[in-house]
């Protein structure tokens, strides 16, 4: 029964990543299995190389050893690209040519109540896109037009209803397939998003149970629809609590104060460390 810690090499490792380690590596040895380590490294615009040791040696520096070789997510692209090749066909998802701008500008002429997407605090895609032909899509497509994946939320739910996941905390959810809106499986730069990445490699790695902060609760919902879709298998859920700062605000890479390298170098030991984390 395999658990993950999924770290994004884009900055220091701090308290809350600390926690979200801990807490799958103890689930893993409670349950006598592997604790894998996998780097979320698509975003290749924010990715530093010297990230990847830093949090390798924060981890060792914690006692927190993990199972074989770290899995890189920028070695798997060509995988993810056939599960978007398998939901083209399965027809749930599809192409976007708006650009930022556009998407903001079309939100502000909708009017309304927007709907605000938790995770990330920006408004729902409004849908502009779904509109569009097959002919308008290809034409666009061969015209070197540049383009995102959408999940067609919709055309999604038709296929999945009813669906649910399981969480320690939560109990039985019901899925939601338009809970995130329309959103993007595949970006302009490269044939995935977190999501895709995501539910291939827990397929692939055969993860059982995915511990991970209860910020990521309703990108769930994207993921038991996309596995469901993909007939991989349903892993199940611990979403942990957050570790927040003073304020009350959760912890940002940008907080260096709370880095596992600044506590490091202002002398704490690792079992000092760890105790902030109870
Ligand atoms: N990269 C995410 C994070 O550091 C974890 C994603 C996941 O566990 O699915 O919060």
């Amino acid at each position: 029964m395999p658990t993950r810690f999924a770290p994004s090499p884009t900055g220091l490792l701090h308290l809350g990543h600390a926690y979200a380690a801990v807490f799958a590596r103890d689930l893993a040895k409670a349950n006598q299995t592997q604790f894998l380590l996998r780097f979320e490294d698509i975003d290749t615009t924010r990715v530093r190389e010297h990230y990847y040791l830093a949090i390798e040696q924060d981890l060792d520096w914690l006692g927190i050893a993990w199972d074989g070789a770290p899995l890189r997510q920028t070695d798997r692209l060509s995988v993810y690209a056939q599960v978007l090749e398998t939901l083209k066909s399965l027809d749930v998802v599809y192409p976007c040519f708006c650009t930022r701008r556009e998407i903001l500008n079309e939100i502000a002429n909708i009017g309304g109540a927007p709907h605000i997407n938790n995770d990330s605090g920006e408004t729902n895609y409004p849908g502009t896109c779904r509109a569009l032909s097959a002919e308008q899509r290809q034409e666009r497509i061969l015209a070197g037009e540049a383009h995102c994946w959408r999940l067609d939320s919709r055309a999604a739910a038709e296929l999945t209803e009813p669906l649910s996941f399981e969480d320690k905390i939560h109990g039985k959810v019901q899925v939601d397939p338009d809970i995130l809106g329309d959103v993007v499986l595949a970006r302009k730069d490269i044939p995935t998003s977190y999501h895709i990445a995501v539910v291939a490699d827990d397929a692939m790695q055969q993860v059982t149970h995915v511990t991970r902060g209860e910020d990521l609760l309703t990108s769930t919902h994207i993921h038991r629809t996309l596995q469901h879709l993909l007939g991989y298998p349903e892993p199940l859920y611990h979403h942990h609590r957050l570790i927040l700062d003073d304020q009350h605000k959760r912890l940002a890479k940008r907080d260096k104060a709370l880095s596992i390298q600044t506590l490091r170098e202002q002398g704490k030991s690792p079992e000092e460390v760890l105790a902030m984390l109870t």
